[in-house]
């Protein structure tokens, strides 16, 4: 933790001058605003006679756990809604497709911006956000920051196709984050088209739709004539509507940062989603490590907006430095606490770098035993034949017990992929591998995102792992 001299002073009830003063004695020459490293603030702290009290994180940075929002605060909010599926099938063009059925686009004639999202106004008046970077890199990389903005999957498979590897990936994905999917089979247009095969297959991933008397809403649409663009509407915001979406837009904005770029002309510009409260031109915030003021918003018809309420896109101008996607900028109430809590998390970002350990197994199983009666231990699961990974699947199955409930989030045949140590790190599930080894690309980041792997040839040495490691983890804790 570093700090400055007139903090330090003021913490300790001494005149700052007094401690330049000693600073220079020390051979230092600083001035009231120079940062000082831990060190040296201790040694300052004994020379003036005080105790050494460090401060805890939540006395510095923002601590939005306390700050939860009474029920009758709370009002309705539109949907997020991302879409995910392999390439080629048809993601951009449903986007773009989805955005020209905006109600208010045509009216106001604004320039499209590409903002990384946008928000349309349906027949019926109501409001659905769409976020526009297809491809679940985007969705793994911000729920791995802790950011979980996606409130509804929509699963494209194109219906001239079949299941792919990337559609199994933001299957995997979508089921490990917990946010109920919309099946849209696209490209109905085409003679080829052939739903039905699309239906049949994903009931080998436990994806039975509506179609299937299943309860995962399911459309056929074709991006290129429009045909069932409006039943896929209908269906998110039916769904929306079961998931009860609300927020408090009275008080203070609190938004995730979904894109971030340095622009030439512009500076540092963030797009943020609005979580919660309402985001005003001149409002002074905190961004991940950065401070600034609102100075303008733009939203992604290019109109320039006063206010944002919560799930609305706008791209922010007036940040003091380009943050990261999945920060959460938060509005502080002057100028001073944003500096001193932007310049708290930047000392933690670089001590985090240096000295960070692997996030443990028992510090994630003690988070969730604090939460839920049931524990789940997800895990992930390659073998070289599907043989072994059915195997392998239903001997880790028999392990779950009363306590604890073993989760496979993803099983398969092949080397251990990047997409696998996403996923692993985003859940904080380990992978074990059975005959098989990670690939280059996975090994890159393995180290990384210190992601836990294990290999066996024997599947029994592999489920006795397993079981000593749940065991384990669950025993010191009782
Ligand atoms: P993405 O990689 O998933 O974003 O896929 P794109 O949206 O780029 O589409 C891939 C290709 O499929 C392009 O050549 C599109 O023109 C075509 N395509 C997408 N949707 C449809 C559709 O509904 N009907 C037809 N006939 N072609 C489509």
């Amino acid at each position: 933790e570093a700090i400055t001299v007139q903090e330090l002073a003021n913490r300790m009830a001494e005149k700052a001058a007094d401690l330049v003063k000693s600073l220079f004695k020390m051979g230092m020459v600083v001035t009231l605003n120079h940062t000082i490293d831990q060190d040296t603030a201790e040694l300052l702290v004994e020379e003036f006679g005080h105790n050494i009290q460090r401060v805890s994180e939540s006395d510095v940075d923002i601590d939005t756990t306390v700050d939860v929002d009474a029920d009758e605060t709370l009002k309705n909010r539109p949907p997020v809604v991302a879409i995910m599926g392999h390439v080629d099938h048809g993601k951009t063009s449903l986007l773009d497709a989805l955005r020209g059925t905006d109600v208010v686009r045509g009216e106001a004639g604004g320039i499209t911006q590409h903002i990384g999202a946008y928000q349309i106004k349906t027949k019926g008046g109501d409001l659905v956000t769409f976020l526009d970077t297809p491809g679940h890199e985007a969705f793994t990389e911000m729920r791995m920051r802790g950011a979980n903005v996606t409130d509804i999957v929509i699963l494209v498979v194109a219906g001239d196709d079949g299941l792919m590897p990337q559609t199994i990936e933001a299957i995997n994905h979508t089921k490990a984050a917990g946010v109920p999917m919309i099946v849209a089979i696209t490209k109905s247009d085409k003679p080829e088209f052939n739903p039905q095969k699309i239906r049949e297959r994903l009931l080998e991933h436990e994806i039975i739709v509506e179609q299937m008397s299943g309860d995962v809403q399911d459309v056929e649409v074709s991006a290129k004539t429009g045909a069932g663009l409006q039943d896929l509407i209908d269906k998110i915001l039916l769904q929306a509507e079961l998931m009860e979406l609300k927020s408090n837009p009275d008080r203070a904005a609190e938004a995730t940062v979904i894109e971030a770029k340095l622009d030439k002309g512009k500076g540092p510009l963030a797009t943020v989603l609005i979580n919660r409260g309402t985001l005003k031109v001149g409002d002074i915030f905190v961004v991940g490590t950065q401070s600034g003021r609102v100075r303008a918003m733009l939203d992604d018809k290019g109109r320039q907006v006063k206010q944002a309420p919560p799930s609305l896109p706008v791209e922010v101008l007036g940040l003091g430095g380009v943050p990261m996607a999945g920060d959460t900028l938060t509005v502080v109430e002057s100028e001073a606490r944003a500096r001193e809590v932007a310049a708290f998390r930047q000392e933690q970002a670089t001590t985090k770098r240096t000295t960070s350990a692997p996030a443990s197994l028992e510090n994630m199983f003690s988070a969730l035993a604090a939460k839920q009666s049931v524990i789940e231990y997800p895990i992930l699961v390659k073998a070289d034949v599907q043989g072994s990974v059915e195997a392998i699947v239903n001997a880790l199955n028999r392990l779950s017990n009363d306590e604890i409930k073993l989760k496979v989030l993803a099983s398969g045949v092949g080397a251990i992929t990047e997409s696998d140590v996403n996923l692993a790190a985003a859940s904080g599930a380990p992978i074990v591998g059975f005959n098989v080894r990670p690939n280059a690309k996975a090994r890159e980041i393995i180290e990384r995102f210190k992601v836990r792997m294990k290999y066996f040839d024997v599947i029994y040495h592999l489920t006795d792992d397993v079981a000593k490691e749940m065991a384990g983890v669950w025993g010191p804790e009782r």
